[in-house]
């Protein structure tokens, strides 16, 4: 089942993405202690003329890690390549990588923490010292081949900065946690948004989608899109509040933005009954693999305040229960049994 909430890219979409991705510091919404860091960064290596220092982003998917990148390369006025770890396989992808950059170029690596370790132990003389070295045959005939690199900026992007090993985070100057967005935060991207598709929407409209969309700028493009659909189908100019609140009822997105997935992994938090449960039972009691669960159902959950994350497992929090209407730990459903 697709979930509405989700946010995983599709192909489909990145089309679509491309054309409401911000180019720019002054589209780029929130996150401002970062943008604020980052513009000054930014200022100093331009005035002298070096390349910006390496830059890890990390943070749940959908926060706008791509995007920034992207801006940063515009300001710097510097081309950039996108890349995702997966896709590197081999020591050579990477030598073919970076040996096609030039002075003052961005490559962009996605899933950073999903790198091969052989990999990874090219990327370090060349983040450091800008330096290839290839190995080249085997035994005792081997060669180190030295190749001087351009002065380049890896923007490495990641959603479990506990997966990086640490030679590879100490290796950027700069790390960033990206945070959910607020929705006053997410109405304002709702309505740049909604301009750019020619879609006027109404600014309660824009506030009911902000506030179903998990902290999540690219939840909240997918939910405009839809409820924009509905709307077209209504016949109506402009999107109204109540055609997103019928549009999202309908799309099975309640008025926190939890669709059915996060409704079942609360509801199996609380059966537990105060006992925390390990990732892998809810992964089995969910059908869903245990990553997704990590990266994606739980970040918002913990970030609100609906679960906590302890060393025996997850726990439904006093705010889960009252959401479920119960009224406290002790009392409630459970009393007595
Ligand atoms: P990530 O790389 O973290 O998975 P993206 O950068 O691909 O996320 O962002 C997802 C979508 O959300 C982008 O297409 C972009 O249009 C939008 N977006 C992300 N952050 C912002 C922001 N701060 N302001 C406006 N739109 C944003």
């Amino acid at each position: 089942m697709e979930r509405i909430v989700e946010i995983e890219r599709f192909s489909e979409e990145i089309a679509y993405e491309v054309t409401l991705r911000p180019s720019s510091w002054d589209e780029y919404i929130g996150q401002e202690k970062i943008k604020k860091n980052l513009k000054v960064f930014i200022e100093a290596s331009k005035k002298r003329k070096e390349a910006l220092d390496h830059v890890l982003f990390f943070g749940p998917p959908g926060l706008g890690k791509t995007t920034i990148a992207n801006i940063i390369s515009n300001e710097m006025g510097a081309n950039i390549k996108t890349t995702a770890a997966p896709m590197i396989e081999k020591a050579g992808d990477l030598a073919a990588l970076l040996t096609n950059i030039e002075e003052g170029d961005i490559l962009f690596i996605d899933e950073i923490h999903r790198m091969s370790p052989a990999v990874e132990e090219i990327l370090y003389p060349a983040m450091e010292d800008f330096r290839l070295d290839i190995i080249i045959g085997s035994g005792p005939a081997a060669q180190t081949v030295k190749i001087d690199l351009p002065r380049f900026t890896l923007i490495g992007a990641t959603t479990r900065a506990g997966m990086l090993s640490s030679p590879l985070r100490e290796r950027f100057g700069m790390h960033f946690r990206m945070q959910f967005y607020t929705p006053e935060e997410l109405g304002q991207i709702v309505t740049q948004a909604s301009k750019k598709l020619d879609k006027p929407t109404l600014l309660e409209a824009s506030k009911e989608i902000a506030r179903r969309s998990r902290g999540t700028p690219r939840i909240a493009l997918r939910l405009l899109k839809r409820v924009r659909d509905f709307s077209e189908v209504a016949n109506e100019s402009e999107v109204t509040l109540h055609r997103a609140q019928y549009a999202l009822d309908e799309l099975g997105v309640n008025h926190l933005g939890f669709d059915e997935q996060d409704i079942q992994l609360l509801e199996l938090l609380i059966s537990a009954k105060n006992k925390p449960m390990g990732l892998s039972t809810i992964g089995a009691a969910l059908s869903e693999d245990e990553g997704t669960i990590e990266d994606v159902l739980e970040p918002y959950l913990i970030a609100n305040g609906y679960i906590e994350r302890t060393a025996r497992g997850r726990i439904a929090t006093q705010k889960c229960y009252e959401h479920f209407r119960l009224n406290s730990l002790t009392e409630g459903l459970f009393d007595g049994q």
